[in-house]
């Protein structure tokens, strides 16, 4: 594109600065090649963000009242993005005249995001000023679930949680405390918390969300999430839409669509044309839950092909130990060790494949040797899809990972890292020492290999009468809606014998916190301190949340002593919560819980938040530096930028740093497997004769071969292995009109809970139809727009269809993040997602619901609230579906199966039916597949598992508890 000479006027307003200088050097070049500029130059030419010496006077002139020259006075702070895990940065524009919020834009100074935001990002202003928001404590009047709230104050909550708290330590009923937390955020904070409080009371959301993958990777090699460096690969294989709707959603998308720029070739493994599929060099559709047996088609043909890894294979794999345990009468060569994974995986042709998922052999074979050219920069992704959605799910990011050994792209430049290397972890003051309790309503025994809470299961456990919950917390949670079996987790909610104080802590009403006792309003991204890091390239960052109207008082001389001065209404924020609350469990000191809780500066008093985040900060490596050279504290610094880039993308390679001499004095090697102890801890393996640190496995390296599943009862899952799902096509009778359903896309505008309070999200999505083929709808004779009734194994749903060419026959397909809703007693409450529905109960664990009334518009001080022009909210399809925990990894399986039926003239849209009874029968069902501890020795996990906020190792052993 050619650039036209500056007009007279245009060097004029250039010159006063009214516009940008698009005339300077290195704007033309800019537009034409933006490759040549590094991201700092991007950043710096990029004159629409204001650099920060200019963040507390910031001036812009107001377009809407052009040709009149209204200017408004900004100061700018930064802070992150709280609308999905990948904590983008953001900058909060603070009115100076208002004292307000105005807009929230990107900060080009965050290392993970570079100042780039998905719609979510910036609508974060929405939920700041959604008319419906949460702004002070309540406490509920009447019944649980009566709807009727009372404003009470912060002193009152604290007082009512911490005695309560108190008594149970003091009766030794640990086990009866949970916090449960729906989007997580504060690194650390809550291991500060909880185990200074003695209790294992941590319990997550991440058994429906991302634990099946994460159990497939930690079996190869001890860590359980990727990080792939799309900048740098010659190809990418997803598994699902990462680039737009998964995880790490925009700072991945920016690397991918950079990569391909580069030439990278993209492959999506969806059966739905996502909009990364669309972008996709290769779009590979396959039948849910065959997604196993294309990666290790693919394994056999790089093996076959010689297109593997030879060196990497050779040191970083514990082929050894697999020829003498699965192949004792083979000679232990490297030779016998391919043609016997040759054999193993005879039957993965691509034509086997190909039957199994639909996916054309041909793709297959193509996409193998591509894979295998690009050796090292192979970089791959698989987070919820279809390790979060099949009976054996975690055994498709194993065979993707295969993939990744066999061509040695494993912690490489372009290849795939484990997501740990990537990732800051912070240090905390007065750490406590871990729990010595173990508690089996979230770990219980049948799952002794699952990686985290058996959340899913936490309402089946109550009602079997496994123990109680006396007070519980739902942090950013919402399982009524969120989570399979809704009605369920509400029948145990209403119960006070299994819930006795529930503590909601929530930026905005939601279908759980109806059924609380206090309702205690958290503060959205630019109203809350968390330090996030996530692993989006191959560098590390920290990155700083910050309640910016805080900040901006702190600079301009007007501190506050806590967040909630200075937020809208009495709007708090987690941190300083715990603080309070520890300190209020245990006043004078004697329960041995508040030293962990003052401050590391001046000796017995409470610590401030300012003083906390002071501490993490001065041990970041290089922040106490690029904090000196400014003047500034860390704390400081981290305020003004709101991130730090810690290592700059060199973090490769990680396995084979070499041991120091300190670290090997003392040490012992084993002479058979190399492996380097001390102190009766694994700390290294020996490679070509040197000491490496190598991988957190027994064997140190890549496990192929895994003992650990032989131990623990699984032999026949040894080696990846491909597992035929719940939802196989054999396991479906066509001739009842059975399906699979896939649950597990969301559109990319949407997030779980909290998009229901922002009006520009829900403008763009807000209805969620069953996604069908032509050739399916013609079977059934449906066209767009056509109720369909989804019978599901606990009940049904009815939904409208929505005919595409989008969906592989034979599956369909709903977006899970729509179908809200209020009852007519919660006057108030994301109104701009919500429709107003009707629930019975009409006989013993039958439940009913339906829609009352869709959206509307209403009256509130956001004129745009009467300007709702969509009328239609969606079906709330989780809450029909059973829990289905995978035996082994304990994800929950998304995927159902549905029988598609023609609704009736009594069946309305939105109507839904859910039997709990039944419910807990395909519970016992599931329950009946585990192969419970102990394990080796008496234990309950094994040792060198991870674990979610992990208990002192003593408690791993089941004759010890007794
Ligand atoms: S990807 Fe979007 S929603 Fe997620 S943190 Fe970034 S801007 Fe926010």
């Amino acid at each position: 594109m050619g650039y036209k000479k500056a007009s007279f006027i245009e060097n004029l307003a250039e010159k006063i600065g009214l516009i940008p200088d698009l005339h300077k050097e290195g704007y033309q070049e800019f537009d034409q090649d933006m490759r040549q500029f590094t991201d700092e130059q991007v950043a710096e030419m990029y004159e629409n963000f204001p650099p920060p010496e200019k963040w507390d006077n910031w001036v812009e002139y107001d377009s809407k009242s052009w040709p009149r020259k209204k200017k408004t006075e900004y100061q700018i702070v930064p802070t992150t993005c709280f609308n999905c895990e990948s904590a983008c940065g953001l900058t909060a524009f603070i009115d100076k005249e208002t004292n307000q919020i105005k807009k929230l834009e990107g900060n080009p100074h965050h290392p993970g995001s570079r100042g780039r935001n998905c719609a979510k990002g910036p609508a974060t202003i929405n939920q700041v000023t959604d008319p419906d928001r949460i702004l002070f404590p309540l406490k509920r009047k009447g019944q649980r679930g009566s709807g009727e709230w009372e404003r009470i104050s912060w002193d009152e909550a604290l007082d009512t949680i911490a005695d309560r708290i108190r008594k149970a330590l003091k009766e030794d009923r640990h086990n009866e405390i949970a916090y449960h937390v729906g989007r997580p955020g504060h690194e650390m904070f809550m291991n500060w918390v909880l185990p200074s409080w003695g209790i294992d009371g941590h319990n997550s959301h991440t058994n429906i969300c991302s634990s099946g993958a994460r159990f497939g990777y930690n079996l190869w090699y001890g860590y359980d999430r990727p990080s792939p460096d799309h900048t740098n690969a010659k190809f990418i294989l997803l598994i699902s839409a990462h680039l737009e709707s998964g995880h790490y959603f925009n700072p991945h998308a920016q690397r991918i669509i950079e990569g391909k720029m580069k030439g990278a070739k993209l492959a999506t493994m969806d059966p739905r044309l996502s909009n990364t599929a669309s972008m996709s060099d290769y779009w590979l559709p396959s039948y849910p839950g065959t997604e196993a047996a294309v990666l290790l088609a693919m394994a056999l043909i790089i093996l076959q092909e010689g297109l593997y890894n030879r060196d990497y294979l050779e040191n970083w794999t514990n082929w050894e130990e697999y020829l003498k345990a699965c192949h004792p009468k083979m000679e232990v060569t490297f030779e016998n060790y391919i043609k016997a994974m040759i054999e193993e995986y005879k039957e993965f042709t691509p034509e086997f494949a190909e039957k199994e998922s639909g996916v054309k052999a041909e793709m297959i074979r193509e996409i193998a040797v591509k894979i295998g050219e690009a050796g090292e920069r192979f970089a791959s992704h698989n987070w919820r899809s279809a390790g979060a959605s099949n009976l054996g799910g975690w055994a498709v990011a194993r065979s993707l990972h295969f993939l990744t050994v066999l061509t040695g792209a494993v912690g490489a430049k372009g290849g795939t890292s484990p997501n740990s290397w990537n990732k800051f972890k912070p240090e905390i003051p007065n750490p406590p020492k871990p729990q010595k309790k173990w508690n089996e309503l979230h770990f219980p025994k049948e799952y002794p290999l699952a990686f985290f809470e058996l959340s899913q299961l936490l309402p089946h456990f109550l009602k079997e009468g496994r123990g109680k919950m006396d007070v519980y917390f739902s942090r950013v949670f919402n399982p009524v809606w969120t989570y399979p079996d809704g009605f369920t987790w509400m029948e145990m909610f209403m119960d006070e014998t299994k819930f006795g104080l529930h503590t909601a802590l929530t930026p905005t009403w939601n279908e759980t916190a109806f059924f609380a006792d206090l309702v205690l309003p958290m503060g959205l991204a630019p109203e809350r301190h968390d330090i996030n890091s996530y692993a989006t390239h191959g560098g590390t960052w920290v990155a700083f949340r910050q309640p910016v109207l805080r900040e901006a008082a702190r600079r301009n001389g007007k501190p506050v002593t806590f967040t909630y001065e200075a937020n809208p209404g009495e709007v708090w924020e987690e941190d300083e919560f715990w603080i309070e609350l520890s300190w209020r469990i245990d006043p004078d000191g004697s329960m041995g819980i508040r030293k962990h809780f003052e401050s590391p500066y001046r000796p017995g008093e409470k610590i401030t938040i300012e003083e906390y985040y002071q501490y993490v900060f001065e041990r970041v490596k290089g922040l106490p530096e690029a904090a000196k050279k400014e003047g500034l504290t860390e704390f400081q610094y981290m305020a003004k930028y709101g991130a730090f880039e810690i290592e700059k993308g060199e973090s490769y390679k990680k396995n084979e740093t070499l041991l120091s001499e300190e670290q090997l004095k003392g040490s012992e090697v084993d002479k058979e497997t190399g492996v380097i102890r001390k102190n009766g801890k694994d700390i290294g393996v020996m490679i070509k004769g040197k000491a490496m640190v190598g991988f957190p496995t027994p064997s140190r390296k890549n496990e192929f071969y895994s003992q650990t599943m032989v131990d623990w009862n699984w032999p026949e899952y040894a080696i990846p292995k491909y597992i035929k799902s719940h939802v196989h096509n054999d396991v479906l009778d066509k001739s009842k009109g059975e399906y699979v359903l896939v649950p597990t896309f969301r559109l990319p505008t949407l997030i779980h809970s909290r998009s229901g309070n922002a009006k520009w999200l829900v403008e763009i999505s807000n209805r969620n139809p069953i996604w069908m083929h032509p050739e399916d709808a013609a079977k059934w004779g449906f066209k767009t727009g056509d109720l369909v009734k989804m019978n599901t194994d606990i009940g049904y749903f009815v939904d409208k269809v929505w005919v595409t060419q989008s969906m592989k026959p034979g599956v369909v397909a709903c977006s899970h993040h729509i179908g809200r809703w209020r009852r007519e007693q919660d006057k108030i409450g994301n109104r701009w997602a919500t429709n107003t529905v009707d629930i019975s109960n009409p006989g013993k664990g039958k439940w009913k619901m339906s829609t009352k009334r869709g959206i509307k518009p209403f009256d509130s001080e956001d004129k745009d609230s009467k300007r709702i022009f969509w009328k239609d909210g969606g079906v709330h399809q989780n809450i029909t579906h059973a829990v289905h925990p995978d035996p082994i990894s304990g994800m929950h399986t998304w995927h159902q199966r549905v029988r598609i039926e023609k609704p009736g003239p009594e069946d309305k849209y939105g109507d839904i039916f859910v039997d709990t009874d039944k419910s807990h029968e395909v519970y016992k069902e599931w329950l009946a597949m585990t192969r419970p501890a102990p394990g080796p020795g008496g234990l309950r996990r094994p040792l060198w598992f991870k674990r979610a906020f992990r208990p002192d190792d003593s408690t791993f052993y089941i004759k010890d508890e007794k």
